[in-house]
């Protein structure tokens, strides 16, 4: 396995890599733009892209559309369109269920400090549990559902209520890999969204599966060609006009905003991925046991190159992630009612074989690791010097965990003192009729 000589990818990322003749890779060398473009220049060609759009909106109650889930980059990106480009946006979530408190009551917050309307999609327990059944049986994996809503629902929403413009935050296949320069401005596809965002499977494989009918995944179901160029449909990305450093942009959003933060099982990042259960447990757990990497190598990696992280660090925080079993394991299984041997059975032996092999006790080892190459001239060579220390904020809690390892599935769209939510325990004499409820099962 080649790894690069700079940051911690291996050459089995699945978006893919190249490396140059001092073994740097493409992610790392795009990587380099981001000292050398003029981003101011840049943000005007942003701002070029806004004015040109007005005339196409001009008596829409929306000017363009931000997709949001609470975590990662949202806050940034809507702080962007609205204070910043001065534009009125929709905010556009789909739920994929696998919500922590924490991250409903972050979603509240985006919307009640940006005082912004927002469409949020919950499907069916029941049909997500089928979705995630089949592409668990068929292609390994549980997160489909996630990603398909997510890069999905806010082009259906566009292409409904004619709002030609969306902003995405990171382009994560240039910031990842390099696969475009910023200077290409690349913008949403269908092509990029199936291919690298989905893995390769589109809403129209899963049909016939679990028993899904077409209809049943119509809300995964990009829009037409026809549709999308009625409209004139836009995916900007504005990490092609502003320099992206996510740490930074967080912990703005914490200062400016309250965004929370929280220990993550498998990452040092406390503020990405702590709106969901599962998104930096067990599906970075199966990431792991898929291409022998996992998330915290995508975290050093972008800190390694953004000069807060020297590799040797990186590496050693990659060393300690064991192959230990997450604890959001069981949470999921109940939910997708898989037992835990047929959760092992479609799981254990997908593995990249160029990184893993079956040793004498007939049990998954690494054949190679990215230890063993901590040091060496090209290392040496092209290494970044760190300019500054990488500490991750951790935020006091408005309330305590989820100690109760429940999804939540909705909340208010709006946050005041006392509540995010829907209010759960109702006061003595007060509140909703007692009622006969069951969890939804197949
Ligand atoms: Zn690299």
């Amino acid at each position: 396995m080649q790894y690069c000589t700079r940051c911690l990818y291996p050459e089995n990322h699945p978006y893919g890599l190249i490396f140059d003749e001092d073994g740097v890779c493409s992610g790392c060398r795009v990587h380099e733009e981001k000292d050398i473009l003029n981003w101011s220049e840049r943000l005007n060609l942003l701002k070029n892209i806004v004015a040109e759009n007005k005339k196409y909106v001009s008596g829409n109650n929306f000017d363009c559309i931000v997709p949001v889930y609470g975590g990662g980059d949202s806050y940034f990106t809507v702080h962007v369109v609205k204070n910043i480009l001065k534009m009125n946006p929709l905010l556009v979530h789909y739920n994929s269920e696998f919500n922590t408190k924490m991250g409903i009551r972050n979603l509240a917050n985006l919307a009640t400090v940006f005082d912004c309307d927002m469409v949020t999609s919950t499907l069916a327990p029941s049909l997500l549990k089928r979705i995630t059944r089949a592409t668990m049986k068929k292609y390994g994996n549980m997160y489909w559902q996630v990603l398909a809503g997510r890069y999905t629902f806010p082009v259906q929403v566009a292409v409904k209520y004619r709002i030609p413009l969306i902003f995405w935050g990171v382009h994560p296949w240039s910031d990842q890999t390099g696969m475009f320069q910023h200077i290409n401005e690349v913008e949403m596809t269908e092509r990029c969204r199936k291919e690298h965002g989905l893995f390769g499977v589109s809403a129209e494989d899963i049909v016939g599966l679990e028993g899904l009918t077409r209809s049943e995944m119509q809300n995964f179901i990009y829009p037409y060609d026809n549709e999308i160029e009625a409209i004139g449909v836009r995916g900007i990305y504005l990490s092609n006009y502003i320099r992206w450093d996510s740490k930074k942009q967080h912990e703005q959003m914490i200062g400016l905003y309250g965004y929370e933060t929280n220990l993550q099982q498998r990452t040092f990042n406390t503020y990405e991925d702590i709106h969901c259960f599962h998104s930096a447990g067990i599906h970075d757990y199966l990431k792991y046991i898929k291409l022998g990497y996992g998330k915290i190598t995508d975290h050093a990696t972008r800190e390694i190159r953004l000069k807060r992280m020297t590799r040797a660090e990186g590496i050693n925080l990659v060393k300690n992630l064991k192959q230990q079993e997450p604890k959001d394991l069981e949470i999921f299984l109940n939910w997708v009612e898989f037992t835990r041997e047929e959760f092992k059975n479609l799981y254990w032996n997908r593995r990249d074989t160029n990184i893993w092999k079956k040793n004498k006790n007939e049990e998954w080892a690494l054949r190679d690791s990215i230890e063993n190459y901590k040091t060496g001239d090209l290392i040496e060579k092209v290494k970044l010097e760190k300019i500054e220390d990488c500490k991750f904020i951790l935020t006091e809690k408005a309330e305590p965990d989820d100690i109760e390892n429940k999804y939540l599935l909705m909340g208010r769209n709006y946050i005041n003192k006392d509540n995010y939510g829907a209010i759960k325990n109702t006061v003595k004499g007060g509140g909703m009729t007692k009622r006969k409820w069951k969890e939804s099962s197949l």
